[in-house]
């Protein structure tokens, strides 16, 4: 641990993804770090999702990356086709670099490592704690909940509290947060072969119905090979499939993909099908004075293009290193220059692209078919769009290139 000249005294709100990187990150440069987390302990839930080479550099930075690995599927494909199996669009790391790829994961591995690491580097954590405030007493952030000031005397606040955050506008008040009409069901299953291990597999028909199948490697408790599904739906359409028997959902789906039979037969209730919604969140500016907004608090976006979980762990990795170069009201001002390109392409082009694959537009379908085979017949736009997959456009960090994985 190097010491800095002035260690600070920092708050980090949530235990997602931006929250822990950024805490180990700055305790590891000889901050003192308490992190606060509304539940009660590290749980074992989430869904499948993919690590892109941009956050497995962060990952390598935290010393976790050769762990998380060893529990991940190496996907080396996107894999997109019409249920007549013609392809629509299809994506090799490999094009960019032979030894690229991405990771699928069930996420309380992550979560696991982060947690291992927050420990082993002095981070004290606080379970079950919902900070509902903070206010600035004499020139330093207390943080509340509702019926206590819980701790004070913080140099820096990291707001990290996901999506549906209450306190960005602590930082900003030119938030907008807006919920996108459409989300998915999503399940974990055993894969029992049924799905390639090496790749992200999803299935179009217009723009209203997409069914997708990640490897998840191995699961969190067990050492069964899983994989995740994603399924369209309209968020206002939850409840009324929910009265339906699951039989005819399952039969939508298995129109589309017959070979998700066995996955689907291990679903015998409601009850394991999980409805995810995004959010389409936009800051003018990410900091106020000796407080920053990281990760989907700052940013979400849908999953659409894959890059919530990197974009969260590039945020904290570049935080870190502006505070390891100047004083807090600086390193706040440097990480807001250096991580505007990246963000807004990323949230660019999320937001051009969800309507293609999630919307009631589908008159759009015959333009994605059409951009999609142009751009697959020339290398150099074909290239770009697997570097945008990988999380490599306008982004700095250095690729991993030596580790294999599960
Ligand atoms: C269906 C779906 C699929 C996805 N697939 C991918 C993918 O393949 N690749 C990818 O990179 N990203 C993916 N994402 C996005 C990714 O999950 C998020 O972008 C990422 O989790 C953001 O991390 P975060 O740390 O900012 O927030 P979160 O992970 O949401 O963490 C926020 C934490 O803050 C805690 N918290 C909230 N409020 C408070 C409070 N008041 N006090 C204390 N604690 C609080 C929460 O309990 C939580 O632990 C997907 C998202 C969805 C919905």
């Amino acid at each position: 641990m190097t010491l800095p000249t002035n260690p600070a005294k920092i708050a980090v709100i949530g235990c997602g993804t931006a929250g822990p990187a950024a805490a180990i990150l700055l305790r590891k440069q000889g901050h003192h770090v308490e992190l606060f987390e509304r539940a009660p302990e590290c749980r074992a839930v989430g869904a499948g999702f993919l690590l892109q080479p941009s956050g497995m550099a962060v990952l390598r930075e935290l010393g976790i990356l050769d762990a998380i690995l060893a529990r991940a599927a190496k996907v080396k494909r996107l894999n997109i086709v019409h249920p007549d199996g013609r392809s629509l669009l299809d994506l090799h790391y490999g094009e960019i670099h032979p030894d690229l790829f991405g990771a699928g994961l069930h996420r309380p591995v992550l979560l696991e490592q982060l947690i291992a690491a927050m420990r082993s580097t002095g981070v004290h954590i606080h379970w079950g704690m919902e900070i509902t405030d903070a206010r600035r007493s004499h020139g330093k952030w207390e943080i509340l909940t509702p019926n206590e000031t819980v701790a004070s005397g913080f140099d820096l606040l990291i707001i990290a509290d996901g999506a549906r955050s209450k306190l960005r506008d602590l930082a900003s008040t030119n938030s907008i947060n807006r919920g996108y009409p459409w989300g998915a069901h999503w399940f974990i299953g055993r894969n029992d072969g049924a799905f390639p291990e090496d790749e992200l597999y999803q299935i179009v028909r217009g723009t209203r119905n997409l069914s997708g199948f990640l490897a998840t490697g191995l699961g969190h408790a067990n050492g069964d090979r899983l994989v995740s599904l994603f399924w369209s739906v309209r968020i206002a359409d939850d409840q009324t499939w929910r009265q339906n028997p699951l039989d005819s959902w399952k039969q939508e789906i298995l129109n589309l993909c017959p070979k998700a039979k066995g996955l689907l037969d291990q679903i015998h209730s409601w009850d394991q099908v999980l409805l995810a919604r995004y959010g389409d969140v936009r800051m003018r500016r990410w900091h106020g004075d000796d407080i920053v907004v990281l990760g989907d608090a700052a940013h979400a976006m849908s999953p659409q293009l894959g890059q919530g979980v990197n974009l969260a762990l590039a945020d904290a990795s570049c935080l870190a290193r502006c505070l390891s170069e100047q004083p807090i009201p600086r390193a706040l001002n440097l990480y807001q220059r250096r991580r505007r390109l990246n963000l807004w392409y990323y949230q660019l082009s999320t937001r051009w692209l969800t309507p293609w694959f999630q919307s009631d537009h589908e008159w759009l379908t015959p333009f994605r078919s059409l951009f999609f085979t142009i751009t697959r017949h020339l290398p150099p736009a074909r290239r770009f769009m697997t570097k945008t997959m990988a999380g490599l456009v306008f982004s700095k960090t250095p690729l991993p290139t030596k580790n294999g994985a599960g």
